[in-house]
């Protein structure tokens, strides 16, 4: 069986270093908001090119501080696309603020800047931008229209760490860009972990004290903080990590074009790459009319597959109260019922993957 992403593999590659930079977080007697995180928001600002970064416990945290910081909340409205990962939405909720779907461009899966102004209202305070699957949005009509119409934008970055937007890494085009370090990211940690980065100093010096008890003085508490914090051990381990990243990526970047070479002319949607996009990679994501029965054949014959993602923000229960009927959102409901991604990972192997292209072509002619 052909895994879809192996966490064990990727993460023995940094075996003994783990275990001694833990050792040294051990010994040190700090474990919280020290040295190692320190570094790292260093580390991870200057990767992104951005001027600042707070490193906080995870990357819906990451979202949610942002809005805070921005002064987003009950009364206000946020477009976010209408087919990501429900957390992106969940964010705009945790603030009292509503979501307000934008549908994306079916062949890049990410938000249709021709879409957003219809959108917006006298409410609309920020536009959410998802770099999904890895793949930058198309951020400069974005910013356009934001900038016409007063809005803030926050790039969900959670999936794209390390890609390019016209030559510039994500991470500091938007008023904040935001990360997560969970295991299964391009960048992960062995646990929970994200950021936020930012060229604006007031609102890092705001997202500063937000995440830890709205406090700059210890026991000095300006506004309601909360505890958001990225432990030192999770820090010291992504700062071992922070240096292969553009390797890994590159790895995933050969894989995927290994896959639009071997899968083409099948019967079968492969992702498109806009020119302004240098995208890593997080997955690759196909489409297929018959999606369900190919993932089975695929699983059959040793293909791992997942689904990213099966339920729409807006069909799920959790969002039921904001009655936005099924039918109403045609473009992410049907990528829901076509979408599949493919096994990618920086440790993947070629044979692997020529072995995942002769599956994948033997499974879509049979269907
Ligand atoms: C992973 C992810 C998040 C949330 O990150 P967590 O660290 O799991 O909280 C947010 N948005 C997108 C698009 C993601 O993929």
């Amino acid at each position: 069986m052909i895994k879809f992403l192996d966490l064990q593999q990727i993460n023995a590659r940094f075996d003994a270093s783990i275990r001694s930079a833990m050792d040294k977080v051990v010994q040190s007697g700090w474990y919280i908001l020290a040295a190692e995180c320190e570094a790292f928001e260093r580390e991870f600002a200057a990767f992104c090119d951005a001027g600042h970064c707070i490193a906080v416990a995870n990357g819906l945290d990451a979202l949610t501080l942002a809005l805070r910081a921005l002064d987003i909340g009950p009364g206000d409205e946020v477009l976010v696309p209408s087919n990501t990962f429900i957390a992106t939405w969940l964010a705009v909720s945790h603030v009292g603020a509503v979501p307000v779907p934008v549908e994306p461009i079916e062949a890049t899966f990410n938000i249709d800047p021709a879409r957003i102004r219809a959108a917006v209202t006298s409410r609309t305070r920020a536009i959410i931008p998802v770099h999904l699957y890895g793949q930058p949005a198309d951020l400069d009509p974005i910013h356009e229209i934001a900038r016409e119409l007063g809005l803030r934008v926050i790039e969900d970055a959670a999936q794209a760490h390390g890609a390019r937007y016209r030559g510039e890494r994500i991470g500091k085009h938007g008023d904040v860009a935001c990360w997560s370090f969970y295991p299964g990211k391009n960048l992960g940690a062995l646990g929970d972990g994200g950021a936020i980065t930012t060229n604006d100093a007031t609102i890092a010096a705001r997202l500063y004290k937000l995440h830890n008890y709205g406090s700059t003085q210890k026991y000095h508490h300006d506004e309601l903080g909360v505890n958001s914090r990225l432990d030192e051990i999770q820090a010291a381990i992504l700062r071992l990590k922070l240096p292969v990243l553009d390797d890994d990526n590159r790895n995933r970047a050969r894989i995927a074009n290994a896959y639009t070479e071997g899968l083409r002319g099948l019967d079968l949607h492969l992702p498109a790459v806009p020119d302004f996009a240098e995208p890593v990679w997080h997955l690759y994501v196909v489409r297929h009319r018959q999606r369900d029965l190919l993932a089975q054949r695929l699983a059959e014959t040793g293909v791992a597959t997942v689904i990213h993602y099966p339920v729409s923000p807006h069909l799920q229960p959790a969002y039921a109260g904001l009655g936005i009927p099924r039918g109403s959102l045609p473009i992410a409901e049907r990528l829901q019922t076509e979408v599949l991604s493919l096994p990618i990972g920086p440790t993947q192997s070629d044979r692997e993957t020529e072995e995942v292209i002769q599956i994948v072509r033997e499974c879509v002619s049979a269907l």
